[in-house]
């Protein structure tokens, strides 16, 4: 399978790994929008969010949410942050391979673009 993102997770395509367990690898994004943004991933092949399956994944989810939120706390995001994850083409999602956006350390506005 060509994604990007498994290759990262196999360690054929380099990142600035911030943090790594059996589950979830999260990186630095290779292109910052905020002075903290990295990405947090599953280890497992999940190409959007609408992949997601209640029965199988419901503890996986929350393990993203958390090992953002504990990442973003480490990275000195503690007044405050965001986590977007894009789905799909409509949702402005360019890599098939679901990921957790977190961003801090500036202002955020809404709407987002
Ligand atoms: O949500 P979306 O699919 O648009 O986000 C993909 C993100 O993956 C982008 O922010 C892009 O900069 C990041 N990326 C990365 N390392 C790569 C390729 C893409 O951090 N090698």
């Amino acid at each position: 399978m060509d994604c990007l993102f498994c290759k990262i997770v196999d360690g054929e395509i380099p990142a600035r790994k911030l943090y790594e367990d059996d589950q979830v690898i999260a990186f630095h994004d290779i292109a910052a929008q905020a002075p903290v943004h990295f990405l947090v991933i599953p280890k497992e092949h999940i190409a959007t969010l609408h992949d997601l399956n209640d029965e199988h994944d419901k503890a996986l989810a929350g393990h993203i949410l958390l090992t953002a939120q504990r990442l973003a706390t480490e990275q000195g995001c503690q007044d405050g942050f965001r986590v977007v994850m894009n789905c799909n083409d409509l949702g402005g999602q360019t890599v098939n391979h679901i990921h957790m956006h977190v961003l801090g350390q500036r202002q955020m506005h809404w709407p987002p673009g």
